[in-house]
């Protein structure tokens, strides 16, 4: 038998997540956001449930490829454009939308040859400091690009930094505003926080927010953006990636006996914890100390002392009737509708679901869940 850890990939959850952002932005159009392998899930393993989208935007070339190779025709957006001249070669040959930010990609372009005119989206730094042209040199940028040959549609494009907080999104929307507000061309300027907290219902009475396409990534896949104030829940969005094995080990502790490595953990009473067969070198993060919420047999209780490389363990006072082979959530959907938001377990972490998802390590095995894609 395989070691019994494994990530399951629930489509039916994914397709739910994304039609909640096509809820919240019923006027735009969707890209999902497919970047870093699809959070971790594996491009190929969402794609069938999040070809409703009306795109995928991503950064990595070769993940554009592996979207055409599944026969993706419509539309791909580079979220970072080129990284080196060559690179308009293959979104000349593949059709691939690439943002532009920095005056060296206009050069390429420039010197770009091509017969079909690339899309572009013009990415203004709008106060994150990231990627993109100020808002002075935004237009400049702009009518260089709509002088090329090689050019053929502009779109605006920025990114806000604190969507997700108290800070909010109105001063780059002013910024951007001010910059933009006579330029012809689509916009897209909101990721997850921002289509859940300033487009959605709370966002009623605000100013109307013109964004033609919206950039849905965190949300698609679970977790809540601005967890602990909101979460998962709140928003109506459903864990889509499950992260699961077994107990492989109990011991029965006396008051005093510690747990693991560092001796992290000291019992205080008589009680038996379980060995989980999932450490760190599967995605568990390290950094969860005692306490950290887990799921056995869809109980909730808490992790015990250090994670270690391929194990952990977990207080069974709860869950009495535990034993070898018992299942253990270590994030997603448990047994009989038990569930554990995998922000719960990155806020242990001192992280965000963001982080556990893209991490989780090439040696677990992930399968498609069987819910079908209405579940
Ligand atoms: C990653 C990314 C997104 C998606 O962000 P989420 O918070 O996951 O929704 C949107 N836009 C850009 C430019 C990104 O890099």
């Amino acid at each position: 038998m395989p070691r019994p850890i494994e990530a399951l990939i629930h489509p039916g959850a994914l397709a739910h997540n994304l039609g909640r952002a096509r809820a919240l932005a019923p006027d735009a159009r969707v890209w999902a956001v497919v970047k870093a392998n699809a959070y971790g899930h594996g491009i190929e393993r969402v794609f069938d449930a999040l070809r409703g989208a009306d795109g995928f935007a991503l950064l990595d070339l070769a993940e554009a490829e592996r979207l055409r190779a599944l026969d993706w025709r419509g539309p791909i957006l580079l979220l970072e454009g080129c990284f080196e001249p060559r690179d308009l070669e293959l979104c000349s040959r593949l059709n691939l939308w690439h943002a532009v930010h920095c005056e060296a990609q206009i050069d390429w372009l420039a010197a770009h040859k091509t017969h079909q005119p690339h899309r572009v989206f013009l990415k203004m730094n709008s106060g994150m400091n990231r990627l993109g042209f100020t808002p002075t040199a935004f237009r400049g940028a702009w009518a260089r690009l709509n002088a090329l040959p090689q050019v053929d549609e502009i779109s605006l494009m920025t990114h806000f930094s604190d969507a997700d907080g108290t800070r909010g999104i109105a001063h780059q929307v002013a910024a951007f505003e001010a910059a933009t507000h006579d330029l012809p061309g689509e916009r897209s300027l909101a990721n997850s926080a921002a289509i859940l907290r300033h487009l959605g219902a709370a966002a009623a009475g605000a100013p109307a927010l013109r964004n033609d396409w919206v950039r849905a990534g965190i949300l698609s896949y679970g977790s809540a953006p601005d967890f602990p104030e909101h979460d998962i829940a709140h928003w109506d969005l459903r864990p889509t990636m499950t992260l699961r094995s077994r107990l492989i080990g109990v011991q029965a502790l006396q008051p005093g006996d510690t747990v693991g490595y560092g001796s992290a953990f000291t019992a205080e009473q008589p009680m038996r914890i379980g060995i989980v067969a999932c450490g760190y070198a599967d995605g568990y993060p390290r950094h969860c100390a005692t306490g950290t919420p887990v799921l056995v047999e869809g109980t909730r209780t808490r992790t015990v002392g250090r994670v270690s490389m391929d194990m952990l363990a977990v207080d069974l006072t709860p869950v009495p009737g535990a034993q070898i082979g018992s299942e253990v959530t270590l994030w997603g959907e448990g047994p009989r509708g038990s569930r554990l938001p995998i922000d719960e377990v990155a806020r242990a972490a001192g992280t965000i679901g963001y982080e556990l998802m893209c991490a989780l390590a090439p040696r677990v095995p992930v399968r498609g869940d069987a819910d079908a894609l209405s579940g």
